[in-house]
């Protein structure tokens, strides 16, 4: 059955898109750990990060770090920080994590519940900031 983020890529089910190209997308993480939290993803369904082809984990991460840039220009932060767990969707994604303390790495703690308005606000302010570049 296809993961829940390959639905995302076939349109089947919403999400807050940021960044897309032919192999990766990047959208707002729906509970996020603070508000611009994002996933990045290859198209490429692989469950476990460490399994995928050379190409497409380098790929993945080029594509992580032009999101990173324009989302800390997006939302003001002390740094991006990055983690990849993937205990919840068996598809590859790397968070990426507006940071201003420790914390805010902290998967742990609570997630926020944002409405779609207000993603949608954040997602937008995420691509401007992506197109300046
Ligand atoms: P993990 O697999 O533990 O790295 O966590 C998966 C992440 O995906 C969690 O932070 C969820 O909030 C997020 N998530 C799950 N479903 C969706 C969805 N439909 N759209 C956006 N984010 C999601």
């Amino acid at each position: 059955m296809a993961s829940i983020f390959t639905k995302i890529i076939q349109g089947d089910i919403p999400a807050h898109k940021v960044a897309e190209n032919t192999d990766y997308l990047a959208f707002l993480d729906i509970n996020p750990l603070v508000m611009g939290h994002v996933l990045v993803i290859p198209k490429k369904e692989v469950d476990y990060i460490f399994d995928l082809d050379d190409e497409t984990y380098l790929g993945l991460h080029a594509f992580a770090k032009e999101v990173a840039i324009g989302l800390k220009k997006a939302v003001p932060c002390v740094r991006i920080g990055t983690a990849v767990v993937g205990l919840e969707v068996p598809h590859v994604h790397i968070h990426l994590v507006p940071m201003n303390t420790m914390d805010d790495l902290n998967f742990s703690r609570p997630k926020l519940h944002p409405g779609t308005q207000e993603l949608e606000k954040t997602a937008e302010l995420i691509r401007n900031s992506l197109l300046e570049r």
